[in-house]
C-alpha cells in the first residue's frame, strides 16, 4: 500500500523513539485517548494497553482494515471518519479526554481550531507537528517564530516542545523536521468574548506586522486607545500576551 500524500501519511516506525514519546506522554491507567490518524498503528501498539479508554480516528479505509486486523480484540474502537468532522461526544458524552498524534501536517491549524471548539473537554494535547509550525505555537515575544499563533496558543495553553525528531525516522521520508509538543489548557473554559477579540485584535496587528500598533488600531478602535497602558508605538512582534489580552479587552466596547 502506497502512502498516500493528500493525507499527510509519514508514518513514524522507529521503536526507540516511539517508547520515549510514549513515556513523555505518561498515561496512566485511568486515562481517556484519542488518537488522531493512527495510521498502521505503529503509535497506537504503544498506548492502547496502557489505558482503560482508547479510540483511534483514521480516514484511510486501507489502514483501517490494517488496523482492525492488527488489533482483532480491539477493532471496534478504530473509527473511520475525518477527524475535523468528529465529535467527541459520540464516544466519551461530556468527559475529558486527552488528544495525541502524529497529526497531518497539512491540517494542522484545522486540528488546533477542532481542539479550541472542544476546549472544555480536552485534558492536554501531545501533537508531533512540523517543526516551523511548533515554533510559531510556542513562540515567545521577540523571538523570530512569533506570530498570531503564538499569541493564541499561549492565550489557551502551556506550550512545551518535548522533543526533537529527524525525518529521518519518518517513512516515507519528509522534506521537513519535526517537533512533539504538549499542549496544556490554562483555563477550565474560553472566555468566548475575549476570546473573539483576541483572535480580531491579532489578525488586524499581524496584518501589518512591520507597522506600529497606533496604526492598525485606529481601524479598530477609533482614537480611544488613550487609557491604555500598552505602548502605542511598538509593532506587534513586541507585545506580551498580557497586553494582547489588555487589547482584547478594550475591544469588548466594541462589539
Ligand atoms: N500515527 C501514524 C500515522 C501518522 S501519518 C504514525 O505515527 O505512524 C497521519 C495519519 O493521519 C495517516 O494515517 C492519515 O491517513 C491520517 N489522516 C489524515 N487526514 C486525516 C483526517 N482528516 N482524519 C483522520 N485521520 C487522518
Amino acid at each position: 500500500m502506497h502512502p498516500k500524500k493528500k493525507f499527510g501519511q509519514n508514518f513514524l516506525k522507529d521503536k526507540k523513539i516511539l517508547g520515549d514519546l510514549t513515556n513523555l506522554i505518561n498515561i496512566s491507567p485511568t486515562n481517556k485517548i484519542l488518537e488522531i490518524g493512527p495510521g498502521k498503528g505503529d503509535f497506537s501498539d504503544f498506548i492502547i494497553n496502557l489505558c482503560n479508554s482508547y479510540y483511534g480516528i483514521e480516514i484511510d479505509e486501507d489502514l483501517l482494515a490494517l488496523l482492525k486486523k492488527k488489533f482483532p480484540e480491539k477493532k471496534e474502537f478504530f473509527i473511520k471518519r475525518d477527524f475535523l468532522k468528529f465529535d467527541p461526544k459520540e464516544i466519551f458524552g461530556s468527559g475529558r479526554f486527552r488528544l495525541v498524534g502524529n497529526i497531518p501536517y497539512n491540517i494542522s491549524s484545522p486540528i488546533l481550531e477542532w481542539c479550541e471548539n472542544h476546549y472544555e473537554q480536552i485534558e492536554d494535547m501531545h501533537f508531533m507537528l512540523q517543526k516551523e509550525f511548533a515554533l510559531r505555537c510556542s513562540g515567545t515575544q521577540k523571538t523570530s517564530s512569533y506570530g498570531r499563533l503564538s499569541v493564541i496558543c499561549n492565550y489557551l495553553y502551556e506550550v512545551e516542545i518535548l522533543k526533537d525528531v529527524e525525518r529521518e525516522y519518518f517513512e516515507p521520508k519528509p522534506k521537513v523536521d519535526s517537533l512533539f509538543v504538549r499542549f496544556l489548557p490554562k483555563m477550565k473554559e474560553i472566555d468566548k468574548e475575549l476570546f473573539k477579540n483576541l483572535k480580531k485584535v491579532t489578525r488586524v496587528l499581524f496584518n501589518k506586522k512591520r507597522k506600529k500598533i497606533s496604526n492598525s488600531l485606529k481601524d479598530i478602535m477609533k482614537d480611544d486607545v488613550s487609557d491604555l497602558s500598552v505602548d502605542l508605538n511598538l509593532r506587534p512582534d513586541e507585545l506580551s500576551l498580557k497586553e494582547y489580552i489588555e487589547l482584547s479587552n478594550k475591544l469588548k466596547n466594541y462589539a
